[in-house]
Order: C-alpha cells, then sequence, then structure tokens
C-alpha cells in the first residue's frame, strides 16, 4: 500500500537551528548505522523511517560504511526512499559521511580530495540522489592538509552534490579551523557530528560546545551510549537482540555487575521524573541549546517511538536531578 505521511507530523517536534544557518534540524534525528544494512529485517528498517517521519524526524543520516555490509544501509535507505519516500524528498534532510575505511588501498579512507570525491560519487549511486543534503568529512585526518579537505568539501557544494557539509569527530582546535577555511571559501559548514551523552563527557573536557558558539551546530552521536542508557541491562544479563550480545561495538565486558549498579541508581532518578532512561538520556542532552539535534539509533519502532516520547515526558532538569546524575557518572569506571 502507498505510504501517506501523517499530516500531524510537524505538530510535536521542536526544530533547531544549526548554528548560524538557515538549516534548522528536528531536536531528534534518526542514525543508520546500526540496524539498516541488508542483513536487517527489511519490514522492520521501513517502519522505522516511516514511524520516524511520521512524528516530524525529518533527518536521516548514514555514512558511506554503514551496513553491514558496508554501503548496504545508503541501498536499504534509497529502496524505502524510492518505494514510499520520493514525494517528500524535500521535506527531508540526508546526510552521509566519508573517511573512514571503505575501499582497499591508498584512497579508501581519509582525508584526501582524492577519497572525498570519489566516496560521495559512490555514495550518491547507493543512494539514486543527485545530491545529499549533508556531507561529513567522517573524522579528521592526521596527514592531510586541513586545506585540501576543506577545498574538496567546497568543490562538491559548488559541483551541487551536497548543499551543505559537516564535520566529524573533530575536537575543538581543528573544528575551528577547518570551520574557518569553509567560512573563507563561502561553504556552509552547519555541523559537527560528535560522541555525547550523560555517561561521556570528554567533548566538555575539551571545550567543544564553547568552541563551536555559533560557528556551527552541534550534533550528538550515542546519545544512549550504544543502548547502555536504557532499561535493556538494567536487569544484569544481556539480551539475545542487543548490540552487547554481538560484543562488537559495544562490549560485553562493559555489562559488569557495578556498571549495572549505576544503571540501576540513573533509572531510579529518570522513574523519578517520570521517564524511562534512555528519554532522560535523550532529555538531558536536549537540556542545552547549543544541541542542535540528537541522533538516535533503534532496532525497532517500539525503541524508536519510546525515544521519540522524550520529547513528551521532558520536564526542565533542577539542580539537584543534575547533580545526582553527575554524582552516579562519576563513580562510572
Ligand atoms: P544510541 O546510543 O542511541 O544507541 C542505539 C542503540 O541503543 C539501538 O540500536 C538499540 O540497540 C539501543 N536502544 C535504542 N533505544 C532503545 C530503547 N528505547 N530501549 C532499549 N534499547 C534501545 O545511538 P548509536 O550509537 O546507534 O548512534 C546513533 C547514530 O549516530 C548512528 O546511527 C549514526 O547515524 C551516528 N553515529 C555517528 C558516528 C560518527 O563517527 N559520526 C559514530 C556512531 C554513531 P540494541 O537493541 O541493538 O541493543
Amino acid at each position: 500500500m502507498r505510504y501517506t505521511a501523517e499530516t500531524t507530523r510537524y505538530d510535536a517536534m521542536e526544530y533547531r537551528r544549526a548554528g548560524e544557518s538557515g538549516l534548522k534540524l528536528p531536536a531528534l534525528s534518526l542514525g543508520l548505522w546500526h540496524n539498516f544494512g541488508s542483513e536487517a529485517d527489511e519490514r522492520e528498517t521501513t517502519a522505522m523511517v516511516e514511524a520516524a517521519f511520521d512524528r516530524g524526524i525529518t533527518h536521516f543520516d548514514l555514512a558511506n560504511n554503514y551496513g553491514p555490509p558496508p554501503g548496504s544501509a545508503e541501498e536499504r535507505f534509497a529502496g524505502i526512499l524510492k518505494d514510499r519516500l520520493a514525494r517528500y524528498r524535500d521535506e527531508l534532510i540526508i546526510s552521509t559521511k566519508a573517511g573512514y575505511l571503505m575501499w582497499d588501498g591508498p584512497y579508501g579512507e581519509w582525508g584526501s580530495r582524492k577519497h572525498l570525491v570519489s566516496s560521495l560519487e559512490q555514495s550518491l549511486k547507493r543512494l539514486g540522489l543527485e545530491y545529499v543534503d549533508i556531507f561529513y568529512h567522517h573524522r579528521p585526518d592526521p596527514n592531510t592538509p586541513l586545506e585540501e579537505t576543506a577545498e574538496a568539501l567546497s568543490h562538491l557544494v559548488r559541483q551541487g552534490k551536497a548543499l551543505y557539509v559537516g564535520i566529524s569527530n573533530y575536537k575543538a582546535r581543528e573544528a575551528k579551523r577547518i570551520i574557518e577555511l569553509l567560512k573563507a571559501a563561502k561553504t556552509p559548514c552547519v555541523l559537527n557530528q560528535v560522541r555525547y551523552s550523560l555517561l561521556d563527557r570528554s567533548i566538555e573536557a575539551d571545550g567543544l560546545l564553547d568552541a563551536m558558539g555559533n560557528r556551527a551546530g552541534t550534533i550528538c552521536f550515542s546519545p544512549l551510549a550504544q543502548g547502555l542508557l536504557s532499561s535493556k541491562y538494567l536487569g544484569g544479563t544481556i539480551p539475545a537482540e542487543s548490540r552487547a550480545k554481538e560484543d562488537r561495538f559495544l562490549k560485553q565486558k562493559m555489562i559488569t555487575a557495578e556498571h549495572v549498579q549505576l544503571l540501576n541508581e540513573l533509572d531510579a532518578i529518570a522513574q523519578k521524573r517520570g521517564q524511562s532512561l534512555s528519554q532522560m538520556a535523550i532529555g538531558w542532552l536536549l537540556r542545552d541549546e547549543r544541541i542542535t539535534s540528537v541522533l538516535i539509533g533503534a532496532r525497532s519502532v517500539a525503541q524508536l517511538n519510546e525515544n521519540i516520547d522524550a520529547l513528551e515526558t521532558n520536564a526542565p532538569f533542577t539542580e539537584v536531578e543534575i547533580e545526582a546524575i553527575d554524582a552516579v557518572v562519576r563513580r562510572w569506571r
């Protein structure tokens, strides 16, 4: 049956401006790193994309290497776009990235002009698109001059293959530098995509949010610390369907008795707020206006909806709650 998006889809979502640009992103965006490759259930992936859009999530985040296998998340998304969402293309912000290992040889990764131009060409073919809305440099490259990376990104915008560019995993100093280079070239660098959650505060130590100021927006990935900040591990076991079970990006050794105890303490704070742990983790990030969007991942429509409900269950955090959360996190080793 033909898909028709909910007419109410823009009613409850909040949209935040990326830095000083004209681009607004939903407070929650959907990432397709896991669970959207060719091995994932096609019906569930389609249902998740539709459920997200039905609730105002206009931004879908990809990368050349998302799968597994690498490239297949872009292909899966292309199918959904073509079959279900094609007529809504102008309501969507679709991003992809290049920088991590994608193909053999010296040009298959990092930040050279050769890698970035070739990779975006490949991504556009897989996505069946003429342009992406945001093209990111996925990680800083210590061996390529920032000038070359910035020039390659500018070139792709001038060619019309990306409307905006972004950077990812850049620390404050190098982020400021490349944004200056891009600004000088009149290339709109709208976002820095970084790992940030109430458990992972490394960007705070780097002073990144202050350094960004209005230069570019900040979009946070792994807001649930890859699922740790959910009800999934509160019982101390590792469910069959979980990222920890795969033992790759979230290691099983993280699910220790000490960590489970601390997660339960965080859950108790969430419950007092009338939220699930994942909803509190998302709300905690959104309380900072410098965060443009929180990039969530999901395995099912049920998880996705629980996370989007964070927008409804969220209330301003009191100082007591913030301090209680920080006191638990300080004990995390
Ligand atoms: P999260 O920290 O939100 O983890 C998502 C995972 O947590 C899900 O796949 C699911 O895992 C579990 N989960 C989510 N919601 C619930 C729930 N309500 N109840 C129980 N479990 C839940 O984010 P990701 O680490 O997936 O990152 C999000 C996006 O950020 C990525 O898709 C990608 O777009 C981007 N990203 C960018 C990076 C970069 O270098 N720029 C790096 C990493 C991510 P499961 O059920 O499988 O256990």
